[in-house]
């Protein structure tokens, strides 16, 4: 089994990364959060990782005190991040959430070791640089993110036949249903209760306005070279079927289980074997319905302005990502209403400056630009 370096350690994704690890004994070589010093100093006394990295350098001390009685190398910033990233021979986890997953994980690729990507944001911001980097490097792309497992794990008996459609499927969050006015004023409680997945704030309220499954849908594009055209969204309510593909000949493969992403997480780690995993075993007999429906993207505007932005190309998907991470910020801090959220994305795909074939240089400019933009919109 793949030594693991986990970037993201305290969030979601990361506690349950670590609940597999725990059922599989998987040796973890480095742990990473933001500024939660507290519980990565409880994981690395569990796991007794070879690093573990602070991304918020103004809590380095903190974390060195906490560990001074253990063999545990502090570090800190993105250069802590891309450097545990780059330990030889290791498969890194990326379960960062937003765009600050993006350095450590071409960082990660440069090294030559394979990734297993929770962390969405990158391939949306960055997805022509990741893949170019995979290629060149020769490294493997194993998704978390539920539905892309999904897609995955059906590609893996097609032989080398080509998908004709990709079908994405969606929970349609706590809102589906809702018209434009019942949106204006929803709370950031309501926001933040999914029916079906417990999860960080920030996808949590990316779920409700859809920008999650805009966000997905980009990531699509780049996992699996699809063409927009050939990806098509159903709003699958009960999140038991995780996706699905279909093939020229009409046949339609999907993916089933309970909603509980240790699945996905452990097929990245183990892949391409299968062995018991934690979560508990879907029964069809307590599946009362499988329902299935058309996402309104006339309401859920993020998700018409994700599309634009793929097809758009360039930087227009890092534009669109960016404002929204802003925007979800200022939202989750009660400075702007729920559909401000979509004004902000939509908005960004006009306003923010466009690059047509970016560097990583250029996309950390489009970041800065899509903030500004944000922060100027909202201002008064
Ligand atoms: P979370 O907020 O629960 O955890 C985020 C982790 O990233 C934390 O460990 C935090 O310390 C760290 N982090 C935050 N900002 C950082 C920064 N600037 N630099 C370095 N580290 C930072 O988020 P999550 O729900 O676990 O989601 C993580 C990623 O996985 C996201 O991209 C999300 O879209 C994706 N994802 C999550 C789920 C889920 O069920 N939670 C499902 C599919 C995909
Ligand atoms: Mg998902």
């Amino acid at each position: 089994m793949d030594k693991i370096i986990l970037l993201g350690s305290t969030g979601s994704i990361g506690t349950q990364t670590l609940d597999v690890c725990r059922a599989h004994n998987i040796e973890v070589t480095a742990l990473s959060a933001n500024s939660d010093t507290e519980l990565l100093e409880k994981q690395a006394r569990e796991f007794s990782p070879e690093y573990a990295v602070i991304a918020d350098e103004t809590l380095y001390g903190d974390l060195k005190r906490r560990l001074a009685d253990t063999n545990v190398k502090v570090l800190a910033g993105e250069k802590g991040l891309c450097e545990i990233a780059a330990l030889p021979k290791r498969k890194v986890v990326n379960a960062i959430v937003g765009m600050a997953g993006l350095v450590p994980t071409l960082s990660a690729i440069k090294a030559g070791n394979d990734v297993a990507l929770a962390n969405k944001e990158t391939l949306v911001t960055g997805g022509k640089l990741v893949t170019d980097a995979v290629k060149r490097y020769n490294v493997k792309l194993l998704p978390i993110d539920s539905e892309h497992s999904a897609i995955f794990q059906c590609l893996q008996g097609a032989c080398g036949n080509r998908f004709s459609k990709i079908i994405l499927t969606a929970s349609g969050g706590p809102f589906y249903g809702k018209t434009c006015a019942e949106l204006i004023n929803v709370t950031k409680e309501q926001a933040l209760a999914h029916p079906n997945w417990n999860m960080g704030a920030k996808i949590t309220i990316d779920s409700a306005t859809l920008m999650n499954k805009g966000l997905e849908f980009i990531e699509a594009v780049w996992l699996f070279g699809a063409k927009p055209e050939e990806i098509e969204i159903v709003v699958q309510r009960q999140s038991i079927i995780h996706s699905a593909v279909e093939f020229e000949d009409g046949a339609v493969i999907a993916q089933l289980g309970s909603a509980d992403m240790r699945i996905p997480i452990q097929y990245a780690l183990t892949y391409p074997e299968r062995s018991k995993c934690p979560a508990k075993k879907l029964s069809l007999f307590d599946v009362k319905d499988l329902t299935f429906g058309k996402p309104d993207e006339e309401t859920f505007v993020c998700l018409a302005a994700a599309k634009r932005a793929i097809k758009k190309g360039g930087s227009a998907p890092c534009a669109v990502n960016c404002a929204n991470e802003a925007a979800v910020r200022l939202f989750l801090n009660d400075k702007i209403r729920f559909s401000d959220i979509g004004e902000a994305v939509s908005g960004a795909l006009e306003d923010v400056p466009f690059i047509e074939n970016p560097t990583l240089y250029d996309l950390l400019n489009t970041q800065k630009a899509a903030e500004e933009y944000v922060s100027k919109k909202f201002s008064n």
